[in-house]
């Protein structure tokens, strides 16, 4: 396997199993995910959605969608990338199980914005209140492409920000994405999570996003986020609590197994959750440390790894 397959097979097969182990809890309080929650196997999923276990949702399915489309243009393109999304949202493509289930509400609005003949670039809302994370969730094979192409930073910050903003506009979900990438890119590099940390805490977002947004992320930037208690980290689908959440449990574990396990244990939007900090953890222990139980019972595997190895071409 070459280093790029790995590396990206790591990444998204570590989104999925986090994902698909998270689906059965979502929009669950936290207490209610802690007496619930038994992580040793694949659960099925009824209170929600009814689904399967090992149903991946749609952080997944727009992440491969994202993924394909990226591989099929041979880079970004919005039009591409958005008609690759409404092909999951209208006929269940990249589903795990022929349902597109757990679209939000924003997304849902870019991909109507789409439908009606709006250029892919201008769906994503832009209000304050469209700040969930459903851009964080799918950025990865992005920011795959940011550690492969080593592209200049300010075309790497316009590709972070133009691919969230086909369905999250606003500056605030448009910096997560950057923060993330800028996280996984550096423990691509070999960096420890530490070290990746510190690398983020450093960089001066200031220079390109405004001093109100770069705030938002103080819990995070200000170089304690991993001494902050558990009770702090809200129960919310906020973009800013969703890369929180992640890079706390990714900082305060240490294997995937746990990392994962604690985000859910967080609660509410815990298939998110477990997908973003799956993604960070897939890559940083390597996706042969995910416990064998949950690779088996992703549904779909084989696809979702010829997807990646499909991906991983344009890079060798
Ligand atoms: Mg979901």
């Amino acid at each position: 396997m070459t280093n790029h397959l790995k590396i990206i097979t790591d990444c998204i097969l570590g989104l999925a199993v986090g994902d698909a182990l998270g689906v059965p809890y979502e929009f669950m309080r936290r207490d209610q995910v802690e007496a619930a929650a038994d992580l040793r196997h694949m659960k099925a999923s009824s209170s929600f959605h009814e689904q399967p276990p090992g149903a991946w949702s749609d952080d997944t399915a727009m992440c491969l969608a994202s993924m394909d489309s990226l591989t099929r243009c041979r880079g970004f393109d919005a039009e591409d990338t958005m008609a690759a999304f409404l092909d999951w949202y209208r006929n269940a493509a990249y589903s795990s199980t022929g349902v597109a289930f757990g679209v939000g509400g924003t997304v849902s609005r870019a991909l109507s914005s789409a439908l009606h003949g709006v250029p892919a670039l201008s769906c994503g809302r832009r209000g304050f209140r469209d700040n969930g994370n459903g851009a964080l969730m799918r950025i990865a094979p992005i920011s795959l492409w940011c550690a492969f192409r080593e592209l200049p930073r300010d075309e790497e910050v316009q590709l972070v920000s133009d691919a969230g903003a086909v369905t999250h506009a606003h500056e605030i979900s448009k910096l997560g994405c950057l923060i993330y990438t800028d996280y996984l890119k550096e423990l691509i590099r070999g960096a420890s999570k530490e070290q990746a940390y510190s690398f983020i805490c450093r960089e001066r977002y200031s220079l390109r996003f405004t001093f109100s947004t770069v705030a938002v992320y103080d819990r995070i930037l200000n170089g304690r986020l991993p001494e902050l208690p558990r009770y702090k980290l809200a129960e919310s689908g906020y973009v800013v609590n969703t890369l929180e959440a992640a890079l706390w449990a990714t900082l305060r574990t240490a294997s995937y197994e746990e990392a994962v396990g604690e985000s859910i244990r967080l609660g509410y939007d815990t298939d998110t959750l477990a997908a973003v900090t799956g993604s960070l953890c897939g890559v940083l222990y390597g996706s042969e440390s995910i416990p064998e139980a949950w690779r088996d019972e992703l549904l779909k595997r084989s696809y979702l790894e010829s997807l990646c190895a499909e991906y991983a071409k344009l890079f060798s």
